[in-house]
């Protein structure tokens, strides 16, 4: 049964609505973050969506406005310190409070030990797959208190498997990120706000499309046989992020067609 059947009751009414929530998603402009904003709007949140290309922000808006109500867009690099501060500023100026913080913004940059690229790609992996949502979490946390809200960090199987050694610097990125999702759920829990994250394999976005083939990862057999669409793992996240979870917290949830069988 897809979790898409299951948010919807027989009557056809929603049974995980986010009607009055105030949700971010980082990294909305494409791909997991895109689809995600916008079944969040479909289930009546009020949805922050951040990215650096305004014109891709402006297309998923309209996207969400024609299923819900207009997002809040914030243009934002969300390894910028002041940006970040941005993000959450304006959600709290604008709508009041914030009840879930989607951590999706990520990139996936080549570099190997041997030939020496390495370190550039790991800087810029890291400050924006592990700092930037270290960052963002902080900042969200004195308000997701007050909501008893919950924070979804979007990582990666590549956190749990190496498949290439081009893609090192993102695996440890996000096995940094899974850690520390387990951490904050342990540092939070009393606070009443759970951390999850969701680790997709292979999905079929600009980023599989563009790094895909140079890093190998596009050769990777799925015991499936198949990739990923960036709605599948919307309606994952929402789950996660949902009334339904209320038991969950510190979890890694992976969704990767068998990759890990294969
Ligand atoms: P896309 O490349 O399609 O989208 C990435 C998004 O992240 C874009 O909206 C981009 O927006 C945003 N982004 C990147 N850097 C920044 C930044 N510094 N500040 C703000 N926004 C940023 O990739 P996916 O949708 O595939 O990836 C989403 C998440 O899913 C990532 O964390 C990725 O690691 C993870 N993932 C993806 C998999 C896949 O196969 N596709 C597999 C496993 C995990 P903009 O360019 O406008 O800034």
């Amino acid at each position: 049964m897809s979790l898409q059947f299951v948010a919807q009751s027989t009557s056809g009414n929603c049974i995980m609505s986010f009607k009055n929530k105030v949700v971010i998603v980082t990294g909305a402009s494409a791909g997991i973050g895109a689809a995600t904003a916008v079944l969040f709007s479909k289930e009546g949140a009020n949805v922050v969506i951040v990215g650096r290309n305004e014109a891709r922000l402006k297309n998923v808006a309209s996207q969400c406005a024609a299923v819900g109500s207009e997002p809040l867009l914030v243009k934002a690099d969300v390894a910028n310190d002041e940006d970040a501060r941005r993000i959450i500023n304006d959600t709290i100026q604008k709508f009041g409070k914030l009840d879930v913080l989607v951590n999706n913004a990520g990139v996936l940059e080549s570099g190997t030990i041997l030939d020496g690229t390495i370190l550039e790609s790991f800087d810029k992996t890291i400050g924006i797959n592990l700092r930037a949502p270290v960052h963002t979490t902080m900042l969200a946390t004195p308000h997701l208190v007050k909501t008893k809200g919950n924070i979804v960090n979007v990582s990666s199987v590549l956190g749990q498997l190496h498949v290439t050694p081009l893609a090192n610097a993102y695996s440890t990125s996000k096995a940094g990120l899974d850690h520390f999702t387990r951490g904050c759920a342990k540092e939070l829990a009393s606070s009443g706000v759970r951390v999850n994250a969701v680790n997709p394999g292979p999905v079929e976005t600009n980023m599989l499309e563009s790094f895909g083939e140079s890093t190998g990862i596009h050769d990777v057999k799925t015991a499936l046989g198949r990739v990923s669409q960036p709605e599948e793992m919307a309606d994952l996240i929402l789950y996660v992020a949902s009334e339904k979870a209320k038991g969950i917290t510190g979890s890694v949830f992976v969704a990767d067609n068998g990759i890990r069988l294969a």
